[in-house]
């Protein structure tokens, strides 16, 4: 496991995304998601060059935040419980995965700054998958305006579990829809303009679909457990 070697891959890859669907690369951003791997391993990839780390479950976040320190960004990717918001909340730069009233009333309370959050989309209705349904997801977006700590930078979803491209592929292009259709209704609190979609297997797809930020694991820094 080389993560530079890795790193360059993903980059050649991105590029070519972007080219085959006339975007600029410098609208991409790669975030190093950590979850499986150790702090030498996320040590690696920060002197690679990586300036964006994920993270999906507090106790890991904190390790690697004490380690590496906050000169990278943080994303907090997972299912976050309310009750380890304020663990984390001074730690994180974006919180990916706001589905729900209770998370925002609960980031309002703990945060001293500004969150820029996306909101969790469930676009394949699978039953394992978090997330608002498509409809639900522009009325949730409005009614964040009782929470001004919440920024909606923008969508964020998961791909379905299934080998089929095409299926993939729909679903990140009804994201980025979604997201036109929000950013049409200038609301203050939700510019929306990011898209938080693409892992290790799918990442290709989401860049030609829109992708600005993808979370990449095991093909960046591999999966030690
Ligand atoms: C683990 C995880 C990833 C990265 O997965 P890989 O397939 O290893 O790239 C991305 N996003 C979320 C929300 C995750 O939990």
């Amino acid at each position: 496991m080389n993560v530079r070697e890795n790193l360059e891959t993903i980059t050649r890859n991105i590029n070519e995304a972007c080219e085959r669907s006339s975007r600029q690369s410098t609208n991409v951003n790669v975030i190093a998601v950590t979850k499986y791997v150790s702090i030498e391993r996320t040590k690696e990839a920060l002197d690679a060059g990586v300036s964006n780390f994920g993270e999906s479950r507090d106790e890991g976040l904190l390790e690697k935040v004490n380690a590496i320190g906050t000169d990278p960004s943080w994303h907090f990717i997972g299912t976050l419980q309310s009750r380890k918001v304020k663990e984390i909340i001074d730690y994180v730069d974006y919180i990916h995965s706001l589905d729900r009233r209770s998370l925002a009333k609960e980031i309002q309370k703990r945060a001293n700054r500004e969150i820029s959050c996306f909101v969790q989309v469930n676009v394949s209705g699978e039953e394992s998958k978090h997330g608002l349904s498509p409809n639900e997801t522009i009325p949730f977006i409005e009614a964040l305006k009782d929470f001004p700590m919440i920024k909606v930078v923008g969508l964020m979803a998961m791909a379905p579990n299934t080998e089929d491209s095409e299926e993939i592929r729909n679903v990140f292009k009804t994201l980025r829809t979604l997201s036109e259709t929000v950013q049409d209704l200038s609301i203050a609190h939700a510019p929306c303009t990011e898209l938080s979609m693409g892992m290790s297997n799918d990442y290709e797809i989401a860049v030609e679909e829109g992708a600005t930020f993808v979370r990449i694991g095991s093909s960046l820094v591999g999966n030690e457990k």
